[in-house]
C-alpha cells in the first residue's frame, strides 16, 4: 500500500500543509493548492518517489 499524502510548506506563511492526493490524477500532477492557515494559493508539483509522493512548491505565478 502506497501513503497518499504529500506534504508541502507554504512559501507565503511558512506552515506545512498535508494533503492528500488523488491518485486518479496519476503519479505526476501539478495544481494549485490553498494554504490551510493563510488561505495563499500554492502552486504544487506532486511526483512519485520510490513509496513516497513528494510536493515541491513552485513560487512563480506566470499562468
Ligand atoms: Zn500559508
Amino acid at each position: 500500500m502506497y501513503e497518499t499524502q504529500a506534504r508541502f510548506i507554504c512559501v507565503v506563511c511558512g506552515a506545512e500543509n498535508i494533503i492528500d492526493v488523488d491518485l486518479s490524477g496519476g503519479l505526476d500532477q501539478e495544481y494549485v493548492e490553498d494554504c490551510d492557515v493563510c488561505c495563499a494559493p500554492n502552486k504544487i508539483h506532486i511526483h512519485f518517489d520510490d513509496k513516497y509522493f513528494k510536493a515541491e512548491v513552485s513560487s512563480d505565478f506566470d499562468e
